[in-house]
């Protein structure tokens, strides 16, 4: 053995996606309803201090980074405590976070003290009223304060950007142009059906494919580059331009064959694939008494029934599909 943890299909796994809350101050329309989703009881949520134990066992198992993310992960009290505890935890290597960037930017400094290296920021354009229309809150010179500060502070800044037809396309070349002149990688991200509405599946009329055209048509001697280990993005970049231009297929599920990670929702649901349903619920065992060794085995059985991808873990849902529930609950 090497030390390393494996799942049925032979892939490693060293990553967790955490949500650490199902609230959010935006409101995203892919994400969630205007109205909102019911959030969970906030008894129900994980407290850090089960989150800390759970990561402690996972790091002992393998896991080597972390990505925190929810709803809006800076609008849970305290969350800077929390992360200190977090990034001390032996065996975790990289601690990273998605943010809407609203709330974010007082942290910064800390945040980069704590050692903190990577910060993924959601911005699907950079136009004010389309902002508003997508996220249905005035927000926008914030998230762009918030940007500048990132990049100001050295952070491994990285944009995500999910693409919609009829809503931003009209942004892919300006925010591809953000690469010109900063260090930054701006990834454009297929929409997927968690839009917390019901059965309302996209029609993808922007897939991969569709988006790398619009990039060559207007970049032409854009270049493919390498692209890192377990990378759910094409990566590519313009020449003489500073930062790298990605695509994440992520309804057309290209990557499942080199998948690294597992998700923990807020209220502890084990994800073993983003299209699941969910494989058993940490908080109800932790609660129940269980022993850090009953925790392992029952990690150990569930990643080693791991579906081979998207397609085969959306087939095998029991309680509810088709995919529905808000991304905001999933953490992305
Ligand atoms: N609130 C934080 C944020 O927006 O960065 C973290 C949580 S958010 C659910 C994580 C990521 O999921 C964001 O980048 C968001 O754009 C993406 N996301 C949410 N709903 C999506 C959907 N239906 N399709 C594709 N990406 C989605
Ligand atoms: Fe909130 Fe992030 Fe969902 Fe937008 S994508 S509503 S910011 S959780």
């Amino acid at each position: 053995m090497d030390g390393k943890l494996y799942d049925n299909h032979g892939r490693v796994i060293n990553y967790v996606r955490l949500a650490i809350t199902d609230r959010c101050n935006l409101r995203c329309f892919y994400c969630m309803p205007e109205e909102g989703i019911t959030y969970m009881p906030r008894k129900e949520l994980l407290t850090y201090e089960e989150m800390e134990r759970m990561l402690t066992i996972l790091a002992a198992m393998g896991i080597r980074k972390v990505r925190l993310t929810g709803g809006e992960p800076f609008l849970r009290k305290n969350v800077m405590e929390f992360i200190t505890r977090l990034v001390a935890i032996d065996g975790i290597e990289t601690v990273n976070i998605t943010t809407n960037g609203t709330l974010t930017m007082q942290h910064l400094p800390d945040l980069k003290k704590l050692g903190i290296k990577t910060i993924n920021l959601s911005l699907d354009t950079i136009d004010k009223e389309r902002f508003y229309h997508i996220t249905r809150r005035d927000e926008l010179e914030k998230v762009m304060d918030t940007f500048h500060s990132l990049l100001d502070h050295g952070f491994n800044t990285k944009i995500n950007a999910v693409v919609m037809e009829g809503k931003n396309t009209e942004d892919i070349i300006p925010m591809a142009l953000l690469t010109k002149d900063h260090p930054v990688g701006v990834r454009f991200i297929e929409e997927m059906p968690f839009n917390g509405a019901g059965s309302n599946y996209p029609v993808l009329n922007w897939n991969h494919h569709r988006i790398l055209e619009e990039l060559k048509a207007h970049f032409p001697d854009i270049q493919k580059i390498p692209d890192p280990p377990n990378s759910t993005s094409f990566n590519y970049q313009v020449p003489g331009h500073q930062g790298t231009i990605g695509i994440i297929a992520a309804y057309s599920r290209t990557f499942c064959g080199t998948c690294n990670r597992l998700r923990i929702t807020p209220q502890g649901v084990l994800k073993t694939c983003l299209y699941d349903d969910g494989v058993f619920n940490v908080r109800d065992i932790l609660r129940s008494g269980a022993t850090d060794e009953q925790l392992r085995t029952t990690f150990l059985e569930a990643i080693g029934n791991r579906a081979a991808n998207g397609f085969e873990a959306e087939q095998k849902r029991r309680f509810n599909a088709p995919v529905s529930e808000s991304m905001s609950t999933i953490g992305g």
